[in-house]
């Protein structure tokens, strides 16, 4: 594997950053001393310029290189999750209840590892923009830094996004054109009818017989409106109605999740659950109250720069460890909105055979560090070429 010599030299001290980081996990936009430690890492490495605070508490190193030209964004999410860790690592959360169970700070190790190597070589013309962002995890993390001004303020051309994935074999990558990670709704469905005795269900509207009738109707979206060749999944995972046996509820309440790659399905999977429920609940004399909320959009890898990233990957692996036709994943990123926002596209890289991501037992592999590292310099080093 052609891994970069000074990306292998950088393994251990990115390994001592990435334990550091894992020992000390901080949640959503309170990333106060995680956004500290890489402001530091970035001053010690002769960053040229260091912006702090975008998007809250998110930072923007920029590196330049020998000869004008563009600037190309590297993305790391810096945000840790609210579980408790069990991994028994000597390197586990210091902190009670909070852990990195998503490998974020494998994230920022590598990218780290990357901006101490860019700002080391300056091998390429044009600028580097290291990006660290806060509140990935629920938290539109990626659309605060956008919207604070990140793609203009920097002059951003391409940005490019890494996460690793248990369960893949280590250092491998995987990648494809389009959607890669699935839009994550939620929805909400309040049924109310009419309460009354259980001996007298005539003189009801029955909330638990409409809505058993509204969760098999949620069915059909899937199977018999979303063109097969287009995923939805359309997932019911709270039904609370009732306090007793003799009583027919008033209301009952229904929520669930909608998870798509393809912004056209999702307008659908939204019309029709409010279509189905409202138009079952009025047949039976009852009304439905219908809340849906989009949390980040599908994330769209653009087709140039899928290529770009495959390559680079290729390049520092090897073709017969990059597939670039991998399924997506069902799961969301936010990244979505930087991907809306300029091209670029998302990589998969495998984390071996450890645990998934969000189990208390996860830990991020340190194997891995520098072929993240390799791949972030020779995609920044392509993309910039002197
Ligand atoms: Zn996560
Ligand atoms: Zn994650």
């Amino acid at each position: 594997m052609p891994i970069l010599n000074s990306a292998s030299e950088l393994q251990s001290v990115a390994t001592a950053w990435r334990r550091h980081l894992h020992a000390h996990p901080e949640i959503l936009y309170d990333v106060e001393n995680t956004a500290a430690f890489i402001t530091e890492k970035l001053q010690e490495f002769g960053v040229d310029e260091i912006v702090t605070g975008i998007g809250r508490t998110g930072v923007v190193g920029i590196i330049k290189g020998t000869g004008t030209g563009r600037t190309i964004g590297l993305r790391a999410d810096m945000d840790a999750l609210p579980l408790e860790e069990i991994s028994g690592k000597p390197w586990a959360s210091a902190t009670a209840g909070r852990m990195h169970a998503c490998g974020h700070d494998g994230h920022m190790a590598m990218l780290l590892g990357a901006a101490r190597h860019l700002a080391d070589t300056r091998n390429f013309a044009g600028r580097v923009a290291v990006i660290f962002q806060p509140a990935e995890e629920g938290g539109r993390g990626a659309l605060a830094m956008v919207e604070d001004g990140l793609m203009e303020r920097f002059d951003i051309a391409e940005v490019y996004g890494m996460h690793n994935m248990p369960g893949k074999k280590a250092g491998s990558f995987a990648i494809r054109k389009g959607g890669i990670m699935a839009a994550p709704d939620k929805f909400a469905l309040k049924i109310i009818g009419r309460g009354g005795h259980a001996a007298e269900p005539h003189n009801t509207a029955d909330t638990i017989v409409i809505g058993a009738q509204i969760v098999g109707a949620l069915q059909t979206i899937a199977a018999r409106n979303a063109n097969p060749l287009r995923s939805v999944v359309v997932s019911v995972t709270q039904f609370h109605a009732g306090t007793t046996h003799n009583i027919i509820p008033e209301e009952a309440f229904i929520s669930g999740t909608v998870r798509s790659l393809d912004e056209q399905v999702r307008d659908l999977a939204e019309r029709r659950i409010g279509e189905l429920a409202s138009g079952i609940a009025a047949a039976h004399g009852a009304q439905v109250e219908y809340d849906y909320e989009r949390a980040c959009p599908v994330t769209v890898n653009h087709p140039r720069e899928t290529d770009y990233a495959a390559e680079a990957a290729m390049e520092v692996v090897g073709p017969e460890h990059v597939d670039t036709e991998v399924d997506p994943s069902m799961a969301g990123e936010d990244f979505a909105f930087m991907l809306q926002s300029r091209p670029g596209a998302y990589i998969m890289i495998g984390n071996g055979d450890t645990a998934g991501l969000h189990n208390p037992a996860y830990d991020f592999n340190d194997e891995i560090l520098s072929a993240g590292i390799s791949y972030w310099v020779r995609l920044a080093e392509h993309r910039l070429p002197r």
